[in-house]
């Protein structure tokens, strides 16, 4: 007897060799992987045999000829069974590695997730629209890949980091409807779950507003979970939030909501205690919040430092703690508050008996990403996110820019082709940190799964936030100077975003690691140990370029 495998799961075969002496004859010789084709009759399992775990358990098949297509040396890991096998080795024989069920799965329920987004843009009357892969540059705020040319020595393309400037032109040319899932290449600093391409939906639409994207998207999104993931469950209507909601809230632009532990304002409070890190931080214009962490009061020392490193990671100077014991208050800060002050306190953060309380004192910023970084920690640690649930949300109102201390310029928070709201539009020359952007970002658990806006389409407004980005006339002409030309010629109002299609489906798929829904990923320091990729190109086609390696 032996279990044959295909894509659509596991059949029992039976060789009788009083039904066929050949075919077990063959049978004998056959090891893991092996090919094989048979011939035989599918008969229902005797009585009592069935596997009520199989989808096939019902029969099986009795063989009566058999041939093998092909032997399999042994593999290097195990394939039948999941085991904990080193992703190097999984990655080197990703041919192999791909016939694990898990993946299979996961490979075809992003084939599905794919057609469901096609199919639902097609009824709506978008069109799929290829667009160049050898482009110029084109700004997402990453290094760019590039290529160089042959025909003109010392000239390269690069490789888009989105097709946005492309779609924006196609709506320029007419396609007011425009999608395509399209693949993105970024040369970004190392990190776990990054790869150098990924995959977007990506999409634009002409003479549209923020909600007619917003409820586009957010349409797709939850029909596509309905049909493909239907076990899985989702707040509906998605929650909007603003970016300063956001970070106040939850100190991120990403707030993973599947649980509250909200960020509490404590100033008016700790403005009038005598612990000095608080009051002299409010003086300098810094913030005092805190998080309410249920059922912890009895964490050991050990494990308050462990969380006062994480915020001092976060670039917290400490973490002030309140624990509700049920033998009473401890806390280190105590001596510095007044009963009633630590009774409004314990009011405020709506604290039980055996919570413990974590306060942060610092600048805004530092306040949010420690706390941030300690709310995620913790909803961890005490398992607070319900399972199956996809929290999606929708962050909108950010800031058009972000000053860049290092180079003492405003850089752009998303693109700077992304539009101001219209009524800030005046706030350019005067106060461009105040400036809104009508763009939206649409997160789910935790990760940021798309970005997009409304841009600009007039040439003036373009050559204005160019100035305030400090490009020179002469450079943003050699830059973006077919945009600028193109809003001269009657450009559409348009909009539009670009989910990410690797995360979306790897949440899909209860996956941490967006190379488990990619068929044939990189490692995180970019290389594909398959085909041992980037790898050295032999000296005639340097030459050919004109290139010279230095040693
Ligand atoms: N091109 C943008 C990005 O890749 C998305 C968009 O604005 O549509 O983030």
């Amino acid at each position: 007897m032996i279990c044959a495998t295909d894509r659509f799961g596991l059949t029992q075969i039976v060789f009788n060799p009083n039904v066929s002496p050949d075919a077990h004859k063959i049978a004998t010789d056959v090891r893991p992987e092996f090919v094989l084709r048979v011939v035989g009759i599918v008969e229902a399992r005797p009585a009592g045999q069935e596997n009520p775990n199989l989808g096939t358990g019902d029969i099986e098949v009795l063989v009566q000829r058999a041939e093998i297509l092909n032997e399999s040396k042994l593999p290097p890991f195990q394939i039948a069974v999941e085991e904990n096998v080193d992703e190097a080795l999984r990655l080197k024989y990703r041919f192999l590695d791909l016939r694990h069920e898990r993946l299979q799965k996961n490979i075809l329920l992003r084939h599905r997730a794919i057609k469901f987004m096609r199919d639902y843009l097609d009824a709506r009357g978008f069109v799929e629209i290829e667009t160049p892969i050898l482009i110029k540059s084109t700004p997402e705020g990453a290094r760019d890949y590039v290529v160089p040319s042959r025909v003109k020595p010392g000239t390269f393309y690069a490789l888009p980091q989105s097709p946005q400037q492309l779609k924006q032109l196609l709506m320029v040319a007419g396609f007011d409807r425009y999608y395509q899932v399209a693949r993105c290449f970024r040369d970004e600093d190392l990190r776990a779950d990054r790869q150098p391409e990924f995959t977007q939906l990506d999409l634009e639409m002409a003479f549209v507003e923020q909600d007619d994207v917003l409820s586009l998207v957010e349409g797709c999104f939850t029909e596509l979970v309905k049909t493909v993931t239907p076990h899985k469950k989702m707040i509906s209507p998605f929650p909007r939030l603003t970016f300063a909601e956001a970070m106040d809230l939850y100190g991120s632009d990403k707030p993973d909501l599947r649980f509250g532990m909200e960020l509490t304002n404590v100033a008016e409070i700790a403005a009038q205690t005598n612990f000095q890190v608080f009051t002299s931080v409010l003086q300098s214009g810094g913030q005092v919040k805190g998080i309410r962490v249920p059922g912890c009061a009895n964490y050991t020392r050990k494990q308050i430092d462990e969380l006062t490193e994480l915020a001092k990671a976060k670039g917290a100077r400490g973490l002030a703690t309140i624990a509700l014991a049920s033998d009473g208050i401890k806390s280190p800060i105590a001596k510095f508050l007044s009963d009633a002050q630590m009774r409004a306190l314990i009011e405020q953060m709506r604290a039980q008996t055996g919570d413990l309380l974590l306060f942060v004192a610092d600048k805004a910023s530092v306040v949010a990403s420690a706390l941030g970084a300690l709310r995620l920690e913790l909803g961890r640690r005490l398992n607070l996110a319900e399972k199956d649930v996809l929290a999606f949300a929708w962050v909108i109102d950010f800031p058009l820019f972000e000053w860049n201390a290092e180079t003492q310029r405003w850089d752009a928070t998303h693109h700077l082709f992304t539009a101001p709201k219209p009524e800030h539009v005046a706030l350019l020359d005067t106060d461009p940190g105040k400036v809104l952007a009508d763009c939206y970002d649409l997160v789910c658990n935790g990760f940021e799964l798309a970005s997009g806006s409304i841009r600009i389409h007039r040439r003036d407004v373009q050559e204005k936030i160019l100035e305030i980005l400090k490009y020179s006339r002469e450079d943003a002409f050699a830059r973006f100077g077919h945009m600028l030309t193109a809003f001269e010629y009657g450009a559409p109002p348009h909009g539009g975003m670009a989910p990410g299609i690797d995360r979306f489906v790897a949440l899909l798929c209860d996956e941490t690691s967006i190379r488990e829904v990619i068929a044939f990923p990189k490692t995180a320091a970019a290389t594909d140990l398959m085909t041992d990729a980037p790898s050295a190109i032999a000296p005639e086609q340097l030459k050919e370029l004109q290139i010279v390696i230095r040693e």
